[in-house]
């Protein structure tokens, strides 16, 4: 049975439609259980109907002409109960509904099984029996393990095709709507400019190019074979040295085989000389060959697809490499990819980057982070549309709702220049309070600083009137090259951070790769990145980079001492004493070299569980804490913050997260140690309240919401916020914690400030 799911699972992913893939579905179903007919009916919601729309068994010539009430016959009953029906004589049940010229009168036995996806009934699949009987167990549970693996490719395909609809010629309304998550507030205007992953064979579009070029592109493939292949037997060489037995030393030979076959090689010229670029007949060529793999039943050899794959990846890689693609930014830029990334925003020529639109990601991913930080709207998280289709395209970017707008009329695009017109005159009444302190009407001072990390975001955060720099975020230099960048290179980049905030404190974090932070030339494949290697467990095990990173901070305080270093990710005290065993071991290096700087103060992010109840002892033994709520919340929750299908319980207002902050708080201050917190929280402006009231010394946050938070400290009570967090705590969900501080809000006039989609 799981060999004939799959089959027929990967038979739906590549059909071109979603009518193809529902024929595939019901006719691999008959014949996989041997019944006499399968139907599938899909629910059409804006009409309230249950539509037939594939069927071998049963009339085909009514498929998408059967149209059930919502709730009616067998099929309503399963939609109703979500849950599968298994009835031995369907007629004889009181909700059988009979449908003149379906031929269903001679079927018996009926099972119906929901098709589910998030939680939302999609359709129903059934398969029919002439015979009276009741379907067994094993064919009930081979149509849930189907249905549940359908239900994604159904959502995907509902959303972008016109199924349900009577009239086919019509584009369904709300095609021109695409809905995900807000991962940054603001709208935006612009043209789509396409991302695609590097070395990612899927993402490699089609081109054609003109026959003038197909020489220099056979030339281009050519070397690019020919260096792959000394790549590889560079590799197998390293490997051998290290002592590998021959046969783990086997695989590359295999490449090897392959990249010096005249056949791999033709078969792509052949595609080039049929008019494709050389990176799409690569992928062409590789398509077959995988396909020929995996058509294979014997799993060993199956396997082997994986490898054509890699290797022909690493072909790419070197194309990818060679091409110098020539990128024009639109003036209006709205970045568009499957999985934008930080380094892809750093891309963009400064003031031309507006949007971000990426189909991975929720509003806790870095890549929502940083555009929070640059002020650009995003929206995060969307489903039912391959980007490819965006490409070029006008679109409004709505990063309050979640919501782009594709090809916009010309009345649409005037409401929402109105609306970005608002925004700014907002922003310009907030600049008022840029050199005002953060202080609230009964004269409680808090300190403000920004988070930054992109060289555009300095400037941004000099200008909002940060008190300093609360996080600097390392990793966007390591990202933007393609090997670790020198303790030279390193020193230069600090430099410009502290001397454009001289005699402001600049926290600069120790690289905290891994999770969602990659880097192209130290990959990381991990089951759970997020539990896998990051941050500091990355760093304590490569003493050479970490050593290198602190020498270069070290340095580039010369003159200024406004640096602080702080560890991220850490869970033990063992990591903290080996963090600071090595960075002792730094500054008498830079001390000994005749730099002459203070000790800077040292601090340790709380993110982890295992940190907030240990958040005492740290605290002894370094000057700071700073609690990294982003990722507090994602280990207190188990929720990847990265993973828009779980977003909806990623909840910072979590009761168990207050409770944790508090701890923190209160544990730093037994030791007379500063707490700051520079997750997004603190962003946040229901959240910036509690945390006030938590008695947080400082909120580190990114330079576009800062000045809002500010005016609301300003025009807050602090024994107001202490009494709000009174009652916040006896309160035991998440969504009524936030109802109940918005309100609060509301109810002293600070209501304007509140982000739709929190
Ligand atoms: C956090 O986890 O809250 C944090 C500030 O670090 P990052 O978002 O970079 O992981
Ligand atoms: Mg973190």
């Amino acid at each position: 049975m799981l060999k004939i799911l799959r089959r027929i699972i990967q038979e739906v992913n590549a059909a071109q439609s979603l009518s193809e893939a529902l024929a595939i579905v019901v006719n691999g179903v008959k014949q996989a259980v041997q019944t006499d007919a399968c139907s599938i009916f899909l629910i059409d919601e804006m009409k309230g109907e249950q539509v037939l729309v594939a069927t071998n068994g049963l009339n085909p010539a009514l498929i998408g002409k059967v149209r059930l009430k919502l709730g009616e016959g067998l099929i309503g009953l399963v939609v109703e109960r979500a849950e599968p029906m298994n009835i031995g004589h369907a007629a004889s049940h009181p909700n059988y509904v009979h449908y003149p010229g379906l031929g269903e009168e001679h079927l018996t036995a009926f099972l119906g099984v929901p098709i589910i996806h998030q939680r939302h009934v999609l359709g129903v699949l059934i398969i029919y029996q002439v015979k009276e009987r009741c379907f067994d167990e094993a064919e009930e549970a081979f149509l849930i393990t189907l249905s549940a693996q359908l239900s994604g490719i159904i959502a995907h395909g509902l959303a972008m095709s016109n199924l349900l609809e009577q009239d086919h010629s019509k584009t369904p309304s709300n095609q021109n709507v695409l809905t995900g998550i807000s991962g940054s507030p603001g709208i935006a205007i612009g043209k789509a400019h396409l991302v695609y992953p590097l070395a990612d064979l899927k993402s490699v579009p089609e081109r054609k190019i003109p026959e003038a070029e197909i020489e220099s592109e056979i030339a281009l493939i050519e070397a690019a074979l020919v260096a792959t292949a000394l790549l590889i037997s560079g590799l197998r060489d390293n490997i051998k040295k290290h002592g590998l037995p021959e046969e783990e030393c086997a695989l590359f030979d295999v490449y090897l085989r392959i990249l010096e076959s005249k056949s791999f090689a033709q078969e792509i010229i052949t595609e080039i000389k049929l008019g494709n670029w050389a990176q799409g007949a690569l992928k062409i060529v590789t398509a077959k060959h995988i396909s020929r793999f995996e058509e294979i039943e014997d799993i060993y050899l199956k396997e082997r697809a994986s490898d054509v794959r890699d290797l022909s990846e690493r072909i790419l890689a070197y194309l990818q490499s060679r091409k110098s693609d020539v990128r024009v930014f639109p003036e209006q830029t709205i970045l568009v990819g499957d999985e934008v990334t930080p380094a892809a925003l750093a891309e963009v020529p400064e003031g031309k980057l507006v949007g971000v639109i990426s189909i991975k990601g929720s509003s806790n991913s870095h890549i929502a982070i940083f555009a929070r930080g640059l002020g650009v709207p995003a929206v995060l998280g969307i489903e039912g549309i391959k980007t490819a289709q965006l490409e070029d395209e006008e679109l409004i970017v709505d990063g309050y709702y979640g919501q782009v707008y594709r090809s916009p009329s010309a009345a649409l695009r005037h409401e929402f220049t109105t609306l970005i017109h608002q925004e700014h005159e907002f922003d310009k009444q907030l600049e008022t309070l840029r050199d005002l302190p953060a202080e609230t009407m009964d004269g409680y001072a808090i300190k403000m600083y920004v988070n930054t990390g992109l060289s555009p975001d300095i400037d941004r955060s000099l200008n909002v009137g940060a008190e300093g720099v609360g996080l600097y975020r390392t990793e966007i230099p390591f990202m933007t090259r393609d090997c670790f960048p020198s303790e030279e290179e390193q020193r230069l980049i600090y430099r410009q951070v502290l001397t454009a905030f001289a005699n402001k404190s600049v926290v600069m974090r120790t690289l905290d790769i891994g999770g969602d932070k990659k880097l192209a030339y130290f990959p990381l494949a991990e089951d759970n990145p997020f539990l896998g290697w990051r941050g500091i467990r990355i760093t304590l095990d490569h003493p050479e980079l970490f050593l290198v990173q602190l020498r270069a901070m070290l340095q580039a305080a010369e003159g200024l001492d406004n640096l602080q270093i702080m560890f991220p990710m850490v869970t033990s005290i063992a990591e903290v004493e080996e963090a600071l065993r090595l960075f002792r071991q730094a500054f008498q290096e830079v001390i000994a070299e005749g730099v002459v700087i203070k000790k800077p103060l040292l601090g340790v992010m709380i993110e982890v569980p295992a940190a907030v109840y240990q958040a005492q002892a740290i605290a002894k033994r370094v000057d700071f804490l700073s609690v990294g709520s982003n990722d507090l919340t994602q280990y207190l929750l188990a929720v990847d913050r990265n993973n828009a299908r779980v977003a909806n319980l990623y909840n910072s207002l979590h009761p168990a997260v207050l409770r944790a902050l508090m701890q923190v708080v209160a544990a730093a201050h037994r030791e007379n140690k500063k707490v700051s917190i520079c997750g997004e929280m603190a962003n946040d402006p229901v959240c910036a309240i509690l945390l006030l009231a938590m008695g947080f010394d400082a909120l580190s946050m990114n330079s576009a919401g800062f000045l809002q938070i500010k005016w609301i400290i300003r025009n807050f009570r602090m024994q107001h916020a202490k009494k709000l967090l009174e009652e916040v705590l006896h309160m035991d969900d998440a969504i009524d914690i936030r109802c109940y501080m918005e309100q609060a809000l509301e109810e002293v006039g600070l209501g304007g400030v509140l982000r739709a989609g929190n």
